[in-house]
């Protein structure tokens, strides 16, 4: 069975949110919409299950019988990959300041204890990371949009930068690359860094 309201969309919305399988079909791009969007504003973890609720209606559907759904399953690995390419070091780095905020939650004297046997040198690992190649036209064409202003508070640059003597603003992707976005100037805003670092971090 289609999605055939508003409704039905909030109830596959907040399946995917869960896990839980989808009991509708929406089509490839009401789906690839959720998938990008889910990414986007709740994480990866809540992407993999938005996949896995969709991989999960796409198994039913297709073991009922009724027919196959290539597109929508090409959509959902599509998106699974996208999820799967997590970078090493963007966790390690969350990682990281996770365990900072227990330790700053920990007493001092237990901290202390620990530093006591804790090794002087740091352990060196290797990791994996993936970067984007990001279109320069898009940066400097965001940054020529945006003049000396911010795109978001509208307020003045705070400084200008030392190299070229420009107004400092930063270009910051709507949706980020790494949920799926786009490189392109309609996804790219100019901010100064306090609306950027609000943007990430909140
Ligand atoms: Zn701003
Ligand atoms: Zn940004």
């Amino acid at each position: 069975m289609g999605v055939s309201s508003a409704s039905d969309y909030i109830e596959i919305f907040k399946r995917m949110l869960t896990g839980e399988r989808t009991t509708r079909t929406m089509n490839a791009l009401a789906t690839d919409y959720y998938l990008t969007h889910i990414r986007a504003d709740f994480g990866d973890t809540a992407a993999q299950s938005a996949i896995n609720s969709v991989r999960q209606h796409i198994n039913y559907y297709e073991q009922v019988g009724k027919s196959s759904l290539p597109s929508l399953r090409a959509l959902v690995e599509k998106h699974a990959t996208l999820t799967s390419l997590q970078d090493d070091a963007q966790h390690l780095h969350e990682d990281f300041w996770k365990k900072v905020k227990e330790a700053l939650a920990d007493t001092p004297t237990a901290r202390q204890q620990r530093l006591k046997s804790a090794p002087k040198i740091p352990e060196k690992i290797e990791v994996r990371t993936f970067v984007f190649k990001r279109n320069p036209d898009v940066v400097a064409e965001v940054l020529s949009r945006a003049g000396t202003t911010c795109e978001k508070c509208e307020q003045p640059a705070p400084f200008k930068r030392k190299a070229n003597g420009h107004p400092y603003l930063e270009v910051h992707h709507k949706i980020q690359l790494a949920n799926g976005g786009e490189d392109s100037i309609e996804n790219a805003t100019g901010l100064c860094p306090n609306c950027h670092r609000e943007f990430h971090f909140g």
